[in-house]
């Protein structure tokens, strides 16, 4: 059996019941083959591929809260501190019901290499909680951030790890456990990113996976000679990264058609109104079946559906797993072009497979969504400075990573032979740097 076999498999037997994980691991790992392959003896000496799949830490911790009815909620907290061989651990919080240790781990694991990627001094973490911000009061979310900060500030900080924003923790959140992360610790620095700007966030914060998404598409369409302007673009989701891909999409001269909650989708023949959505979701935190009350000429949709739009790109943005097989197929049938995943592992593993297959340009989330950690990271360096900097210097220097984000995967790619296969490419460019670090620091 293959080195990278054996790993999988000791995986799945170590780690039962965490499905995304077993996923994610077997997805980097398949695709490190051409690299192993090369490296074996060293790597099997040193059990390199033992030591990244398995976190350096990971924190599992009681959070209880009392609900606006004076009832105690309890619920379970999670950081997993996966590993800081090329800097702090660096990786968001996830809010949503369905969080558990797999998730959990898949996404840090996920991390390791896509913060490696953007070529900043960023280690692998995430956390979370099975927490539901859904249909909290503002007392509730703070109560719960509060009680979820008390315990996870004994394990984080500006050098160590710096948690950020991800599915369910927005500004508002990242305000309520910095809060009580200052309160307790007395301390006033970097300890989490995503913060407003009246205390240490980065101006382009907000903007900068959905941006980011977008610059990687257009860098990888201008090397191929081609242009976003006049594209009909589809895209899942209307959180954060979904409203900003789509701002940007815009700009660049691409009409978008679609977006999705977890409740349902619309359809905008003439181009989504970005104004409508953001005040529908960003300001009076709706579902999306206000969106017909401002565009009459649009149709809402329940359940899940945008895949079956005919477009030149999709873009999911919402959530893992969501674009299918069935769904990979609609889109190479109606003609797409270009598939980004602005999302973490939204296409499934056979979707992937098939995509890859059929001839459609492929940009993996951990190479497409990289923009948002990586402007996380010039919030990190700005806090250290103690300075500010412009819109236009941190989304140039967005604009900058992602351009080589898309050159540092199309060159590995292309030195392993694989040439157009970004999956590879993203996961040997991100694997490679780790490694060498990994083995510079020793048995640790
Ligand atoms: P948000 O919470 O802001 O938005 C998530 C969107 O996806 C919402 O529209 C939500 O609908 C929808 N959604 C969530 N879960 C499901 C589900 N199970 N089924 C269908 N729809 C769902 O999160 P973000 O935009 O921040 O994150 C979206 C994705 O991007 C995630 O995979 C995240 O890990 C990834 N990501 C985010 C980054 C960031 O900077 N924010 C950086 C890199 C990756 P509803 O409102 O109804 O729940």
């Amino acid at each position: 059996m293959s080195y990278v076999d054996e790993v999988i498999e000791r995986v799945i037997k170590e780690n039962p019941n965490e499905p995304e994980f077993h996923q994610a691991v077997r997805e980097v790992l398949d695709s490190l083959r051409p690299i192993v392959d090369k490296n074996e003896e060293a790597y099997r000496r040193d059990a390199l591929l033992e030591r990244i799949v398995n976190p350096e830490r990971q924190i599992k911790f009681r959070v209880p809260w009392v609900d606006d009815k004076g009832q105690v909620q309890v619920n379970t907290g999670y950081r997993v501190q996966y590993n800081s061989a090329i800097g702090p651990y660096k990786g968001g919080i996830r809010l949503h019901p369905s969080v558990n240790l797999g998730i959990i781990k898949f996404l840090g694991f996920e991390q390791i290499f896509k913060n490696s990627l953007t070529g900043l001094p960023i280690g692998g973490g995430k956390g979370g909680s099975d927490f539901d911000p859904k249909g909290k009061s503002d007392r509730e979310i703070m109560a719960f951030c509060q009680s979820f900060m008390t315990e996870l500030c004994k394990y984080i900080g500006a050098d160590t790890d710096v948690p950020a924003g991800d599915i369910g923790t927005g500004a508002r959140e990242i305000g309520y456990m910095y809060g009580q992360y200052k309160r307790i610790k007395g301390v006033f620095e970097g300890v989490l990113t995503g913060k407003g700007l009246t205390y240490g966030g980065s101006l382009a914060r907000t903007q900068a996976t959905g941006y980011g998404l977008l610059y990687i598409v257009d860098e990888m369409l201008k090397c191929h000679n081609d242009t976003l302007v006049g594209k009909t673009i589809v895209v899942s989701g209307a959180g954060n990264v979904a409203i900003y891909a789509i701002e940007k999409a815009q700009q660049l001269g691409g009409k978008v058609v679609t977006a999705s909650d977890s409740t349902g989708w619309v359809y905008d023949p003439d181009g989504i109104d970005l104004a409508a959505l953001k005040e529908i979701k960003e300001v009076k935190r709706q579902r999306l079946t206000e969106y017909k009350n401002y565009r009459p000429n649009s149709e809402y949709h329940d359940g899940k559906g945008v895949w079956s739009i005919k477009c030149d790109i999709a873009l999911p943005c919402a959530t893992q797993n969501e674009l299918n097989l069935e769904d990979a197929k609609m889109l190479v049938n109606n003609g797409v072009s270009v598939i980004a995943e602005g999302a973490n592992m939204p296409t499934t593993a056979d979707a992937t497979e098939f995509i890859l297959n059929s001839g459609v340009y492929f940009l993996p989330g951990k190479a497409a969504n990289s923009g948002g950690v990586a402007t996380s990271a010039l919030e990190m360096s700005q806090n250290s400075e103690r300075l500010h900097w412009s819109f236009e210097e941190v989304d140039s220097k967005l604009k900058g990573i992602m351009v080589n984000v898309y050159h540092n995967i199309d060159d590995a790619a292309k030195k392993y032979g694989y040439e157009g296969n970004y999956v590879i490419g993203a996961n040997i460019a991100g694997f490679e740097k780790v490694a060498i670090a990994m083995t510079a620091q020793g048995i640790v």
